[in-house]
């Protein structure tokens, strides 16, 4: 699962990046990010109906479940994982 449309991306001048479609701080990322807890979907893996807008709450989305995920389920975790596991020397232990 690459990104092709925001891959490295900052967004809002701050080190929230796009990887592997999740949107995380690149230290939080490169530290170990939490395992118990949803990240939001980057552009390239939100929702196209809400724009990800759900994932948060801020609305009802029937097209993602309201998870502001691009097909209803929510990667964030897997995704991660799986990045770190292509990235040797990252790891999200
Ligand atoms: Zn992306
Ligand atoms: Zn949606």
């Amino acid at each position: 699962m690459t990104c092709t449309h925001c891959n490295n991306g900052q967004f809002n001048d701050t080190d929230i990046m796009c990887i592997s479609g999740v949107l995380i701080d690149v230290d939080e990322f490169t530290e170990g990010w939490q395992r118990d807890i949803a990240y939001p979907p980057a552009p390239c893996m939100c929702c196209r109906v809400c724009k990800g807008a759900a994932w948060n709450g801020e609305e009802e989305c029937g097209a993602c479940g309201s998870t502001g995920w691009n097909g209803g389920r929510d990667l964030s975790q897997e995704a991660l994982a799986d990045h770190a596991a292509r990235e040797p020397g990252r790891e999200g232990e």
